[in-house]
């Protein structure tokens, strides 16, 4: 966390969120659940460590919905200033499988339905109620394509997308341009278009970097592209942009 505060000043980041993992779910060697009091304790080192820039703490709450009591606990460890909400694993015949995963399927996996079931449990996310604010990376299998397979197009899962992205603007959510990929976007400009005609009014950005080398790469044509679907920074550097 330190040495990505020294990177976020010596880029000019005039602010920074640590959104640490919190998964319950463990199908996967990435999948952790942030230890939420170090963390804090950490949040709190980094502030006094660097005073110019501003630290928000936050967290990213993987398939909250599935998780009522353990979410609620990591939630009354804080406060947290950034609280995303993600889906990262889908049940496919029974078994729990990281979408992360979907790229090391053999060919005969039926990619196009296990994203069909990825949207399916973000609405479900979504739609349950659990306090998170943000989003996070809403086309998630997307990053993670089958070679082989027929290509991924937003336009193939608009129902999907546009369901999850009405039920995000309904309770007042933010979405989350995630630029993990660099330059491809997740999600990208059609979704963004979706975002806005549903009635959604915020975005945030989100580099996921998970390595200090990485903050805020890819925000360039994220911020081109957010601002070309008409969404506008705020005059505080760390609120969301808005329409
Ligand atoms: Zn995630």
């Amino acid at each position: 966390m330190e040495r990505s505060c020294a990177r976020a000043v010596e880029i000019g980041l005039p602010a920074i969120a640590f959104t640490d993992h919190a998964d319950f779910v463990k199908v996967h060697p990435e999948q952790y659940c942030v230890d939420i009091n170090g963390y804090l304790a950490a949040v709190e080192a980094c502030r006094a460590k660097f005073p110019d820039l501003r630290i928000l703490s936050g967290v990213e709450l993987g398939e909250p919905h599935w998780f009522v009591k353990e979410t609620a606990d990591i939630l009354a460890a804080g406060p947290l200033e950034r609280v995303h909400g993600s889906v990262h694993c889908v049940r496919i015949g029974g078994e729990l499988i990281d979408a992360s995963d979907f790229r090391h399927q053999d060919a005969s996996f039926d990619i196009a339905g296990a994203t069909r079931e990825y949207f399916k449990e973000v609405l479900a996310m979504v739609e349950a109620g659990q306090p998170f604010e943000t989003l996070a990376h809403l086309d998630y299998p997307k990053r993670y394509w089958l070679e082989g397979a027929a290509p991924y197009r937003e336009e193939d899962y608009e129902e999907e997308m546009r369901a999850i992205l009405r039920a995000a603007a309904q309770s007042g959510r933010v979405l989350e341009v995630n630029t993990t990929r660099g330059n491809v976007l997740c999600p990208g400009r059609i979704v963004l278009r979706w975002w806005r005609e549903e009635g959604g009014r915020a975005v945030s950005f989100g580099s996921d970097a998970h390595d200090p080398d990485k903050i805020a790469a890819g925000f360039e044509p994220a911020r081109q592209m957010v601002e070309s679907v008409g969404f506008k920074p705020a005059k505080d550097p760390t609120d969301y942009w808005r329409r």
